[in-house]
């Protein structure tokens, strides 16, 4: 299996996933244009589309693929989302022949209240949820859902591939180094993704273990992010209230 980041609009990624049959399905499509090239410089045919929430940079491209290509497009239920033809909701299982990849659907309620995951073959397709080193902006759900979802995607195996929706990862580098300036992994991290950024290259996916010891909005519960939480905000014992210090600072944070 193949898996590549289409850069799409501003700073997007519609996730192509292809065999070496020539099989492939996108996840986002914020655009058409972007995936019909990529189609057809790869000499694909496309057979499904995954969507994860309902915002425009994300399904803005469905219409247009759907125009030329007869392919059922999976999405949580939401009337916002018209083109759905196959609902999905926590807990099913998403099994395609060709490619062929079984994807679990988590339900992780928080940017929007209908989000949705993919997690399978050693991937987590989770679009404005978890990016890399940061999360997404609380649009419609409560910091109390957005840390439950994120708990819930923690829980999957180190080695996956965090495939998030947008290429935000300097920026969120900067907010996380305020949290935590002696975290060594998030230092290491951090000249890696200047590294690749100065090459034009994506930062994702990254192992949910790198995220695990980087990203601030997993780490509610060291103690090092628990001490900021208390120095900056004054809030310590309850984890939630943690979590929503930090989102609430990376809100208004100018770095
Ligand atoms: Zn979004
Ligand atoms: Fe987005």
């Amino acid at each position: 299996m193949h898996l590549v980041p289409l850069p799409a609009l501003t700073d997007n990624y519609i996730w192509l996933l292809h065999d070496d049959e020539g099989n492939a399905i996108v996840v986002d499509p914020g655009e058409t244009a972007v995936v019909e090239q990529a189609l057809a410089v790869r000499k694909l045919q496309l057979r499904a589309i995954l969507l994860t929430h309902h915002h425009p940079d994300h399904i803005g491209g469905v219409a247009g693929l759907l125009a030329r290509h007869a392919v059922p497009v999976y999405a949580p239920v939401d009337e916002r989302i018209v083109e759905t033809t196959m609902p999905v909701h926590d807990g099913d299982a998403i099994k395609l022949a060709a490619p062929d990849i079984r994807l679990e659907v988590i339900a992780i309620p928080g940017h929007t209240l209908s989000h949705v995951a993919y997690a399978g073959g050693g991937l987590l397709l989770c679009g404005d949820t978890l990016f890399s080193l940061g999360c997404g902006r609380l649009f419609e759900g409560t910091p109390a859902q957005m840390l439950a979802s994120l708990d819930r995607l923690a829980t999957l195996p180190k080695q996956t591939m965090v495939c998030g929706g947008h290429e935000y990862t300097a920026a969120n580098g900067r907010f996380a180094r305020t949290v935590e300036p002696d975290n060594a992994a998030l230092q290491a991290r951090l000249k890696e993704v200047a590294e690749l950024r100065a090459h034009g290259r994506p930062t994702l996916p990254v192992s949910l273990g790198s995220e695990l010891a980087c990203n601030p909005f997993l780490r509610v519960d060291s103690a090092e992010v628990a001490d900021w939480c208390q120095r900056q905000h004054g809030v310590g014992r309850n984890r939630v209230a943690r979590f929503a210090a930090l989102r609430g600072a990376k809100d208004v944070f100018r770095g």
